[in-house]
């Protein structure tokens, strides 16, 4: 299988520690063909001097790009190593945003929501049978902001809220519930040609499948989506590239024929049939 995969973070991130050059020669032992380092920028913490992580966003995103570009150089002959970023809460401050999309020359942009206005993290809340309706649909209206704000080219783990609900709780969400806003996402997304995210961090994890699942990713299709990335997130030299075979799989079974990473912000293109 010709596997690229389009979400990785780096020491450059607050959560993670492995440098770029040390992920990359894990890509190369693990096969990789393509790897694009995707590291953290909350637009949100732009302009912060001082933070809890000790993470400066000014500092670290082009200093993330600059030794990706680096490291690309170096290993060129190996594999192909892509600068992006993985921007959250686009849509809060567009001033902030506008900073971070500017900060760098990245080749792609993978937009996510980590928490909506007035929360935190979804890592960090609690989930009750009382709340989580609540908290999902306000997950999904900042969702449908970012796909209307458009300034990205493929949107990340479309149900993140599900990682933690289903790690901490026995809920189950009813989806069924949120099927008009999901579907207004995916048509906007697919009208304006962008990509959707198969991302595979959570295929080991209590929720058992990828980010978003099966029904998900056909519907997408069926509103005329084309162009699918491909992520494990990882964080650590051990997640990396894990259970993207099963993420194809996944694709295939959806109806694609094909998925895609990024190069100066144009899909190119992966066969995933024989021919
Ligand atoms: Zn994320
Ligand atoms: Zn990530």
């Amino acid at each position: 299988m010709y596997l690229c995969d389009s979400h990785i973070h780096s020491e450059f991130s607050f959560d993670a520690e492995v440098p770029v050059e040390e992920m990359v020669k894990q890509g190369i032992a693990n096969n990789l063909k393509v790897m694009t380092i995707t590291d953290h920028c909350d637009a949100v913490a732009i302009g912060e001097t001082d933070n809890e992580f000790g993470v400066v966003l000014e500092k670290s995103i082009p200093a993330s790009v600059k030794e990706t570009k680096r490291v690309a150089k170096l290993y060129e002959d190996k594999i192909k190593v892509l600068a992006g970023v993985e921007l959250g809460e686009p849509t809060h401050f567009p001033d902030k945003t506008q900073i971070a999309l500017n900060m760098a020359d990245y080749d792609f942009i993978l937009a996510s929501t980590h928490e909506v206005r007035g929360r935190e993290d979804f890592y960090f809340l609690e989930y009750t049978r009382g709340n989580v309706d609540t908290l999902l649909s306000e997950y999904f209206n900042e969702q449908l902001e970012v796909v209307k704000w458009n300034g990205f080219d493929s949107l990340a783990h479309f149900d993140y809220p599900a990682r933690y609900i289903y790690e901490k709780t026995d809920i189950k969400p009813d989806y069924t519930k949120f099927n008009n806003i999901i579907d207004e996402i995916l048509k906007i997304l697919s009208e304006n040609n962008k990509a959707l995210e198969v991302n595979t961090s959570t295929i080991q994890k209590p929720l058992g499948r990828t980010t978003p699942g099966l029904d998900i990713l056909k519907r997408f299709k069926s509103f005329g989506g084309k162009l699918i990335t491909l992520g494990s997130d990882a964080h650590t030299k051990e997640a990396l590239g894990q259970d993207l075979d099963k993420g194809i799989e996944l694709i295939k079974s959806a109806g694609f024929t094909s998925y895609c990473y990024y190069e100066n912000h144009q899909p190119v293109s992966v066969n995933i049939v024989k021919d």
